[in-house]
């Protein structure tokens, strides 16, 4: 019945109805490993064992499909841990992906030390360029995995066209959609087969805690999800399961929020001496602007900039601001402020992904905004 109403309805009912026996409003966080059986096999829930299932997360699962206008979702104990989920039910020994040239860190960290120690090779390609994607295909490529906006450049994929691509190689595509989030952005209705998420970023959205999801329309691929995630064991425990739940409840009004302050700054900053280039999706000078406008409801929270100064000016930005707190991570209601060279993206060093030394990013928080621009100001002196 979800499935009709609209996205902030879907965020605040999806996936629990209140308690029969008690009325309560808000699903519990059931602190329970095991399930009592009627006779051997009779389960009264359908759960049994809480790797397995768990009410608390079967909940959040169910809200996570209704975000994503998906039929099924799966919830990890982090984003990584989705993330090596899908690698692992959709590459075997011999297979190829494309991912993108400048991927998150760890993803990229993943697939580059991990995977290729069983036989599975990538490709880099930018998410910009379907043309350049569609030839980094091989006959063995199984998966096209895209982030968009990109962390840290925020370069722009045009779901739709990638999905083609992938398509036509005979391959699947992923988006990792932890930047746009999915009330900004809906990779499952423009063709994606998998969406994968960090839910400690804008769905849990306080830096509380850390999670990860995978949904697909596909049931097949949810039954492998679901293999892995009995079989390996990387599940969200109930409390996790909980605040993750509670946090999404607010997603649409947290992200206009975090949309409004982020174009007011970006728009500051692009007239900084200071400032060599702001990268936010949103202004009409980024190369993505027309395919944002295209498939995103608004431009996000995340800016990112490269100083005229260099690195030292980028370090020096970095350790001068008073509100926005020297932190990786992102997407919480608290601004943050990173070297993503020196942090989130360290381990790209020396790749073909090594982010410039002169970025700084920002993930722009839902504080009063005149506060934001006088401590970026001050910061920038
Ligand atoms: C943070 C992040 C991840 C990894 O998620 P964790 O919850 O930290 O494991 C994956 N992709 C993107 C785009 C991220 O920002």
């Amino acid at each position: 019945m979800t499935d009709q109403l609209g996205f902030s309805t879907r965020a605040v009912h999806a996936g629990f109805d209140p308690d029969p026996q008690t009325g309560a409003v808000n699903v519990p966080i059931y602190a329970s490993s095991t399930f009592a059986q009627d006779g051997v096999g009779g389960l009264r829930g359908g759960f049994e064992y809480a790797r397995t299932g768990n009410p608390t997360r079967t909940a959040l699962e169910a809200n996570l499909a209704a975000l994503e206008s998906g039929r099924h979702g799966r919830a990890f104990a982090s984003g990584m841990a989705a993330t090596d989920c899908a690698l692992r039910a959709t590459l075997r020994p011999g297979d190829h992906l494309v991912i993108p040239d400048d991927a998150y860190g760890g993803t990229f960290r993943l697939i580059d030390k991990v995977f290729t120690q069983w036989g599975i090779e990538y490709s880099v390609a930018p998410v910009s360029d379907p043309d350049a994607v569609r030839n980094a295909l091989r006959p063995n490529t199984k998966l096209v995995w895209v982030e968009t906006p990109t962390n840290p450049l925020l370069n722009v994929g045009d779901i739709a066209a990638l999905a083609g691509v992938a398509h036509g190689g005979g391959a699947k595509l992923v988006v990792d959609n932890t930047f746009a989030s999915p009330y900004l952005q809906q990779p499952l209705l423009l063709g994606a087969d998998i969406v994968i998420h960090s839910t400690t970023k804008y769905l849990g959205g306080h830096s509380d805690v850390v999670g990860g999801a995978l949904i697909t329309d596909d049931p097949e691929l949810d039954a492998a999800f679901a293999f892995l995630q009995n079989g390996a064991g990387a599940v969200p425990g109930p409390t996790d399961a909980f605040l993750t739940l509670r946090g999404i409840k607010t997603l649409a009004v947290r992200m206009d929020r975090h949309c409004d302050n982020a174009e007011t700054i970006a728009e500051f900053l692009s007239g900084h001496p200071a400032v060599a280039q702001v990268i936010y999706p949103g202004l009409p000078q980024h190369p993505g602007n027309a395919v944002a406008q295209k498939q995103m409801r608004r431009f996000g929270g995340m800016i990112s900039v490269r100083l005229a100064g260099g690195r030292d000016a980028a370090l020096k930005f970095c350790s001068s601001t008073k509100l926005f707190t020297l932190a990786e991570s992102l997407g919480g209601v608290e601004s943050l402020i990173e070297h993503p060279g020196a942090m989130t993206h360290a381990s790209t060093a020396g790749s073909a992904l090594e982010v410039p030394a002169d970025l700084v990013r920002l993930s722009v928080g839902i504080e009063d905004v005149s506060d934001l621009l006088a401590d970026v100001e001050q910061a920038l002196l």
